[in-house]
């Protein structure tokens, strides 16, 4: 075994079937006095019960976050913070209500007690990211990331089956990738081994009964623990890629993980066969076919398996495979600029990663065009 630092970052979770009732214990114990509620629109009525529960040292609910947190909502709700008072924050949803309450966190360092309601994983991490002028600046401080996760796994019964798969296999995407990261270590591979194993038994069960609490349970176990990996690794080209459509082509979130994840296994593989070795064991398929396996479980779980399905345009393939290898980052196999179009090709038809094929990106055009 190599050496390795392991710097996995602590958080109080409360986890289980009704665990929500102890919100206004879990505030008790942090000192809170003045809690403001942070939520989308779309969930006001999740955020009304929770200010209910929470009782008299509720100051408000602030139900205004959404995708990719814009600077102005940041600002507003600055201001609320400001007006009441406001000593600490509960963020009711998904990705976007914890968004919020991170950036407002970034200049206030006040305490954030976590309520996820998808698998997106932002409550594990200390990663912030908030728009401006059109452009996604993140970065990682650990005085966003929340103090408390209350995982409670009834307030994941509403998710629609396709939010469902999607945001489970955006989570999904945070382990794989984190098999072959920077920073990987043996205590994360088994985190993400275990939560690739949960979150592929559950998702078929989930399908046939969305209320059934035990295979929510299990898809929110292995949520938290793929979010635990992506707090605690760098990543790689699935994650560059995903920010890169999300955010210069307005591609939404969940979807362009699951369409993705596929093809980034797919270029990958031959560069990676110990992670590869873990995908297959935790997945259940052959060693051979992990990136096939990935597609055709999308697939038998009735969502886009390819670019065209999620609203990209074929004329945008080429700036996109630009962007994506235009800065240097970290990747197990070199990138290039042709090597990814191929790649968001592929993607954008939705071809099945063939079994036992490496991927044949990575020629540069000139090569292509030598005359013999
Ligand atoms: P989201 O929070 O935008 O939620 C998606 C939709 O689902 C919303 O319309 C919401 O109202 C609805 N919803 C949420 N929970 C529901 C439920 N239980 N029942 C019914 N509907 C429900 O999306 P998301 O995928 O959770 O998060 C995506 C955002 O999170 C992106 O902006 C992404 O960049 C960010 N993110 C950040 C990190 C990080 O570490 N900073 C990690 C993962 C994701």
């Amino acid at each position: 075994m190599e050496n390795f630092i392991n710097e996995t970052q602590a958080a109080r979770v409360v986890f289980g079937s009704g665990v929500i009732g102890q919100v206004r214990e879990e505030l008790n114990a942090l000192g809170a006095k003045k809690t403001l509620v942070v939520s989308t629109p779309g969930h006001e009525k999740k955020a009304n019960e929770m200010a209910e529960l929470i009782g008299d040292i509720c100051v408000g609910i602030h139900a205004k976050a959404v995708q990719h947190v814009p600077i102005d909502v940041v600002e507003e709700a600055l201001k609320v913070v400001k007006d009441r008072k406001v000593d600490s924050l509960v963020s009711v949803g998904g990705g976007s209500s914890i968004g919020l309450a991170k950036a407002i966190a970034l200049s206030t360092s006040l305490p954030i007690v976590a309520v996820p309601t998808t698998y997106a994983g932002s409550e594990m991490t200390p990663v912030w990211g908030i728009t401006e002028n059109g452009l996604k600046k993140t970065g990682t401080d650990h005085k966003v990331k929340p103090k408390t996760v209350i995982y409670d796994p009834t307030l994941t019964v509403t998710l629609p089956k396709r939010l469902t798969v999607m945001s489970a296999m955006n989570s999904m995407a945070h382990s794989i990738e984190g098999l072959y990261a920077p920073k990987v270590n043996p205590i994360i591979s088994l985190f993400a081994e275990e939560s690739i194993k949960a979150i592929r038994s559950s998702l078929p069960d989930i399908m046939k009964d969305p209320s059934d609490l035990n295979s929510r349970s299990n898809a929110l176990y292995g949520c938290w623990l793929s979010g635990t990996v992506l707090g605690s690794v760098g990543m790689a080209l699935h994650h560059k890629l995903c920010h890169v459509l999300g955010g210069s082509f307005g591609l939404q979130h969940a979807e362009t993980h699951t369409v993705i994840l596929p093809y980034a296994v797919w270029y990958n593989a031959s560069s990676i066969p110990e992670a590869i070795k873990i995908m297959a064991r935790a997945l259940g398929t052959d060693e051979e076919d992990v990136a096939g396996f990935l597609f055709d479980f999308s697939k038998s779980l009735n969502v886009p398996t390819s670019l065209a399905e999620i609203g990209m345009k074929e004329e945008d393939l080429d700036r996109a495979a630009e962007l994506a290898s235009k800065n240097p980052y970290y990747n197990p196999r070199p990138i290039t600029k042709q090597s990814i179009k191929q790649l968001l090709e592929s993607a954008f038809k939705g071809e099945r990663p063939p079994k036992g094929m490496e991927f044949q990106g990575g020629v540069d055009q000139w090569m292509l065009e030598l005359p013999f």
